[in-house]
């Protein structure tokens, strides 16, 4: 299964990071290596002082298809969750700034803890979806996909201009404002719409 991922997808959160507004969703992907599941820890890796935390709404293919039409994305995907797309902010950071790729900042072991999914059914209208980041019981972010760039259906028809998608495939939607570092010990705990999805600790 592959986990693809879309950047700079919510306009308060390009303006913190100082980049421009993409015409196109911006694509990369992680390993499954990255998933973690179950609620597990996330370990801080020794290969990075800044480890920001980005949560995002994130779809499960449910369907095999290759060159879907927006109209006919809905039926591609069944289940949605919160995963964190975790980003080693000083690695992508120096590899953004010599021009080189900056993939090993996000697809490192663990650089992906995914919720439990619910039923995609369960959310008629999917671009009035919110969804909320606390850490230590401290609101850090929240989001509505109403403030999304490109919608679900919109990136679904993008990306399976390229790739095939396959039953088990994930699609990490984008950030909202509001990332930053995490440290060991921080609780990082969120919720889709009004069910808690996620919770685990960084050691
Ligand atoms: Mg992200």
């Amino acid at each position: 299964m592959k986990i693809i991922c879309v950047g700079l997808n919510y306009r308060k959160h390009i303006k913190e990071l100082n980049w421009t507004e993409p015409v196109e969703p911006v694509i990369f992907l992680k390993p499954d290596s990255s998933i973690l599941k179950n609620n597990k820890p996330f370990f801080i890796p020794d290969f990075s002082q800044e480890i920001h935390y980005e949560a995002e709404v994130v779809l499960r293919i449910s369907k095999l298809g290759k060159g879907i039409a927006k109209k006919f994305a809905y039926r591609y995907y069944d289940a949605l969750t919160i995963g964190i797309d975790f980003t080693a902010r000083d690695l992508q950071k120096k590899f953004a700034d010599s021009g080189l790729p900056w993939e090993l900042s996000k697809t490192f072991d663990g650089a992906a803890p995914l919720g439990k999914f619910l039923q995609a059914e369960n959310y008629p209208d999917k671009s009035n979806i919110s969804f909320r980041l606390e850490i230590n019981g401290i609101l850090r972010q929240e989001g509505n996909t109403s403030d999304m760039i490109f919608s679900f259906d919109n990136i679904i028809e993008y990306v399976s201009k390229f790739y095939t998608l396959k039953t088990g495939d994930l699609i990490f939607t984008g950030t909202p404002p509001g990332v930053e570092a995490v440290k060991k010990g921080d609780n990082l705990v969120a919720w889709l719409g009004d069910e808690k999805v996620i919770d685990f600790f960084v050691r």
